[in-house]
């Protein structure tokens, strides 16, 4: 099936007489007839028995994802922070350390920087461009992976994914890339060399701005009997001495997220989530190719503006990452364009008052046309001067086209333009 197939019929099988539409359900757990049937399920989870493991809604829409990234296997989590969290947990423990690039969401930079530190897990940023020698004095013997963004929120440099697997792979530990913005619609991190792909499905996967999610998918590629990882290969005391590698194969990674980590942690999403997240996914393939068609229009035209200092958008020809975007993300680059308005900080929120149709919010990546001022926002306790040293502009807005008839945006941002002058 091609990926706009998949979206519609990859995740929930129907047999006859089934509902037509994923069905909800909303039950915590599962009755057997047999004590035995139990047992059986904590040695060999294939069958959902609680429904912080599993639950069919969430697991139908984990097989879809997982599907349309080519991955073997995926969990769910209730947040994109939680799957990111999750991942790295299933790799490391205290006294170990990461690699992730400095261009990554400012949650996860937060996350690695300071709660995984309070772990005792280190994270050691890298330049997403650094030259290999820098590359290799980021590694240490502990290293246990490395971390990247595939389309960064809100840099929008493209990540040079086959570059950052040869070089994880070199060292024997996996690549884990967040793929957030561009989905798998856009790009699939696997086919480049990636062995671990996280998401917020908040974002375009949910579209609609409904509920948060994330998800975790596995490539099932990665050889975790490489020495590196002891709690793959060896007996986990915690679940009566089970050996992922041995019992799970190509799952392993995927089942030992969710046997250790899910049943201790505990984020797991409600089976009405996977159902709200199943419908944006079913017609994610005609969304997310709008939002590029779209996108690409208003930057073109952001970018002829008299108005406009300067934009981002890898989509763009002349952009630092089109070449690299031409590559990885051949059918373009989403909906996300980062612009920065003449006239600094005061002219920036008068534009952004004067949108009609753009609506002003905390969120990125929604069915609606929306902006974000970052240095009064999500960025608002750096000075002017950090601000700058943080690579962001008082005058830089970020604007996430949406779905509407990219005439109407364009005369939305005009009128916007003329009132703030
Ligand atoms: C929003 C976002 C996250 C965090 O996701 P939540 O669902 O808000 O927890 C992680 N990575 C990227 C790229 C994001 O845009």
């Amino acid at each position: 099936m091609k990926i706009e197939t998949k979206c519609l019929h990859e995740g929930y099988v129907r047999g006859n007489g089934d509902p037509a539409t994923l069905p909800i359900v909303q039950s915590t757990t599962y009755v057997f007839d047999s004590t035995q049937h139990i047992a059986d399920l904590f040695d060999m989870p294939t069958e959902c028995m609680y429904s912080r493991f599993a639950n069919p809604t969430v697991d139908a829409v984990e097989k879809k994802i997982a599907a349309l990234e080519g991955g073997v296997g995926a969990m769910c989590t209730t947040s994109g922070q939680a799957a990111s969290l999750l991942s790295v947990l299933n790799l490391t423990k205290a006294g170990e350390s990461i690699i992730a690039v400095s261009s990554l969401y400012g949650g996860t930079i937060n996350l690695f920087a300071f709660t995984l530190k309070k772990l005792g897990i280190e994270c050691i940023f890298v330049d997403p461009e650094a030259d290999d020698a820098a590359l290799e004095a980021a590694v240490k013997p502990n290293t246990r992976l490395v971390f990247g963004e595939t389309l960064a929120n809100p840099a929008l440099n493209v990540f040079d994914i086959e570059r950052f697997a040869a070089f994880a792979h070199k060292h024997k530990i996996p690549l884990i890339v967040d793929n957030t913005f561009p989905t798998p619609i856009l790009c699939r991190p696997f086919e480049w060399g990636a062995d671990i792909v996280v998401h917020s499905t908040t974002k375009y996967m949910d579209g609609h701005a409904l509920q948060g999610g994330g998800v975790i998918v596995d490539s099932g590629n990665f050889d975790w009997t490489n020495g590196n990882f002891p709690d793959f290969t060896e007996p986990d005391e915690s679940y009566h001495g089970v050996i992922y590698t041995k019992e799970f194969g190509k799952m392993a990674y995927i089942i030992k997220a969710r046997m250790q980590l899910m049943r201790d942690l505990g984020c797991y999403p409600a089976a009405h989530s996977a159902f709200l997240l199943n419908l944006g996914l079913e017609t994610l393939a005609v969304r997310m190719e709008r939002y590029c068609r779209n996108g690409e229009q208003v930057a073109a035209f952001l970018a002829s503006c008299e108005d406009v200092e300067r934009v981002s958008y890898p989509g763009l020809e002349g952009d630092p990452y089109h070449e690299r975007a031409k590559k990885y993300l051949p059918n373009g680059t989403a909906g996300v364009i980062s612009f920065v308005i003449k006239g600094g900080r005061e002219r920036a929120t008068k534009f952004m008052d004067a949108l009609q149709l753009a609506s002003r919010e905390v969120h990125v990546a929604d069915i609606r046309t929306c902006v974000l001022h970052p240095a009064s926002m999500t960025h608002r306790q750096l000075t002017d001067e950090q601000l700058v040293a943080a690579g962001i502009d008082a005058g830089m807005i970020r604007l996430s086209v949406g779905l509407e008839n990219v005439d109407d945006i364009l005369d939305d941002i005009r009128q916007a333009f003329e009132a703030s002058r």
